[in-house]
């Protein structure tokens, strides 16, 4: 337990002890995630490839005989969010309890024996920066509640229960790859994920190793867009899929692309061709990974964030100067990372690098009228697990 989540365990212990007046059954962790390549595949059945980092939202937990959840948060206002368990229901939870409400519902609904308990939670995941605080926060809730209610779900199985909390409760359509990374990584690994069968393969990246850093740059926006965006992206993707007679476009190989394209409305040409090219390019980074040749994932990288600007038409200004900059200073390769319309920018460097490239998209910045980038460093981290 040498990550910063284990060091924070004890004081989140305290103030459990503080806020609940009595002391936690124990304390988990669960981190946020960058996605290295594999960006809108997830919804598609597709591929993915993301680290956990070793921000992570961090809770300690004890179970609760009257039914009632009571839930704090360091990053929230001060106040508990009291909820009966019996009486969560979509719509019902207002502001950020709806994501660990929404897991202790989701498990109720495939009928377990998930109670009530008392909570708090502090994170070190930026929120709204297309790190996945939200996935953190439900995958620690889950493989607390797993560990206290003896629910023998297993891996995977948690990260669906998470995916259909932010679904069905929070209202968020996302695919299931936030969720497996945060409960499926390694550290010192990406994650190769299927999402279909959530088969998980460990693909060991090492950055030191190889005299390589990957940079977080956090642009700090995020455009009204993206919610409606989503959905929307998501529901052309499926049309497509039904008009080719197809399950999902994960279906659809690389080599069968162009046949494919002539035969769908133009509208959806550009987001077939952005899904197939990205699923070509997950395995076309995990086989460099593979041999042994880390820094080879830069024009992957760059490629893939070309096609979200020009294909598949998520990114924005700022996400796409920041690639912009961090590649014309030396970065071996640069993208958006997460959902889009804002967010944060992942630029793979060579160590002694870093710092200037990060200079340079600050300067950009600067020039262009934007705010600072906030930098993070990304080190592939633990997956979920009990940290004290
Ligand atoms: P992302 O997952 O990319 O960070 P989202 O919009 O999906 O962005 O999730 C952010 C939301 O998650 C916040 O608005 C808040 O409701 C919730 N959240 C995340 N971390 C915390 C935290 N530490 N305390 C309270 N709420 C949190
Ligand atoms: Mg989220």
């Amino acid at each position: 337990m040498n990550t910063r989540a284990g060091g924070r365990s004890e004081r989140v212990r305290r103030d459990f002890e503080r806020i609940h007046g009595r002391a936690p059954e124990g304390v988990w962790a669960a981190p946020g995630r960058v996605n290295l390549i594999g960006e809108h595949t997830d919804y598609n059945d597709g591929f993915a490839l993301p680290m956990a980092l070793p921000q992570a939202a961090v809770a300690a937990v004890g179970r609760r005989t009257d039914g009632l959840l009571r839930l704090h948060s360091a990053q929230g206002d001060g106040r508990v969010t009291e909820l009966r368990v019996a009486d969560l229901a979509p719509g019902t939870v207002p502001g950020w309890a709806r994501y660990p409400a929404g897991v202790v519902w989701a498990l109720r609904e495939r009928g377990l024996a998930a109670g009530g308990a008392d909570l708090h939670l502090d994170s070190a995941v930026p929120t709204g920066a297309g790190l996945s605080s939200s996935a953190a926060l439900e995958c620690v809730v889950a493989v607390a509640y797993e560990e206290l209610y003896g629910l023998g779900l297993g891996r995977p199985e948690l990260a669906r229960v998470a995916q259909y909390a932010e679904n069905a409760f929070a209202g968020v359509p996302c695919g299931v790859m936030d969720q497996m990374a945060s409960v499926c990584c390694a550290e010192g690994s990406a994650l190769h994920l299927d999402s279909r069968s959530l088969e998980v393969r460990q693909v060991p990246f090492d950055l030191g190793g190889h005299g390589l850093r990957l940079l977080v740059l956090d642009t700090r926006v995020k455009h009204d867009l993206a919610d409606g965006a989503y959905a929307a992206l998501r529901a052309g993707c499926e049309r497509a899929a039904g008009l080719l007679g197809l399950p999902a476009l994960r279906d659809l190989a690389e080599a069968e692309l162009d046949g494919a394209l002539s035969r769908l409305p133009a509208e959806l040409v550009p987001l077939v061709r952005h899904v197939v090219t990205e699923n070509g390019r997950v395995e076309r980074a995990v086989a460099r990974l593979a041999d042994g040749r880390p820094e080879a994932l830069g024009p992957v990288l760059t490629e893939g964030h070309a096609s979200l600007r020009d294909d598949y038409g998520v990114s924005c200004a700022e996400t796409d100067l920041a690639v912009e900059a961090a590649v014309a200073a030396g970065a071996l390769g640069a993208r958006m990372t997460g959902g889009g319309f804002g967010g944060s920018v992942i630029a793979l460097v060579r160590a002694g690098e870093a710092a200037r490239v990060t200079a340079a998209v600050t300067q950009a910045f600067t020039a262009a009228g934007f705010g600072a980038p906030a930098a993070l460093e990304a080190v592939p981290s633990a997956g979920a697990r009990r940290v004290g």
